[in-house]
């Protein structure tokens, strides 16, 4: 039976996007850059429970430039008011945005090849309207085609970011959709 439901579970989720399985941007744990990593906001990492963390510039919350990751912080000692700004940038953890329209089975793919699990969502217009129409073809058959495509299409160069704004809507992780996969009825 659950070998069943997980076959099922794989049908339901060549139907799905990114959008239906994300964590929403209001429920996102995410650090200002300029934030010092003291005893309180150390405490703050710990509690989240997460282990990959968005930064972003400032306070603008769609800025996301860069991710923590909790071992990152391993060796920081609590009272040398470090500033996230500077783990991050030593750390270099790159940052992948995918527009919400992805469709589930892409974005596995993706991840499967790739040396990441984690991924920034953004607004499906944002990100069309950011590559000037360069955007992913599904019916393009070709696998590698397919994910260089992807590649292509959701790299976001950081200077040209600065131009048009993206609005982000949301995070997911290889979890997300494994939990789709298995908890499907
Ligand atoms: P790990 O399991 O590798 O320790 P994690 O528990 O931090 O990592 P995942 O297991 O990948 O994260 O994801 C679990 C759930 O938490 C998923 O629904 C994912 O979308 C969500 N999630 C992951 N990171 C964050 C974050 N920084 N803020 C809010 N939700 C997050
Ligand atoms: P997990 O297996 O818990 O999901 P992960 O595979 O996302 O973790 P790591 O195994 O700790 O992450 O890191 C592998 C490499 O992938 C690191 O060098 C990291 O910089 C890179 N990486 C992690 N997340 C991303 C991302 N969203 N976009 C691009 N590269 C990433």
């Amino acid at each position: 039976l659950s070998t069943l439901k997980i076959a099922i579970g794989a049908m339901e989720l060549t139907k799905k996007c990114v959008r239906d399985v994300m964590t929403d941007i209001d429920d996102v744990f995410m650090l200002s850059e300029d934030r010092v990593l003291n005893a309180e906001t150390m405490t703050r990492i710990s509690d989240s429970g997460y282990t990959r963390i968005p930064v972003y510039e400032g306070n603008n919350r769609n800025k996301v430039k860069n991710l923590l990751y909790v071992s990152d912080l391993a060796l920081i000692g609590k009272d040398n008011n470090i500033t996230v700004k500077a783990v991050a940038r030593f750390n270099k953890r790159r940052l992948r945005i995918v527009d919400e329209t992805m469709p589930l089975t892409a974005l596995m793919d993706e991840f499967k090849m790739g040396d990441y699990h984690l991924a920034m969502v953004a607004k499906a217009t944002d990100v069309k309207k950011h590559h000037h129409g360069k955007f992913v073809d599904d019916t393009m058959d070709s696998f590698i085609m397919k994910s260089m495509k992807l590649v292509e299409a959701t790299m976001l160069p950081h200077d040209a970011s600065e131009e048009h704004p993206i609005t982000l809507v949301g995070l997911v992780t290889l979890e997300d959709i494994t939990e789709e996969l298995l908890q499907s009825e």
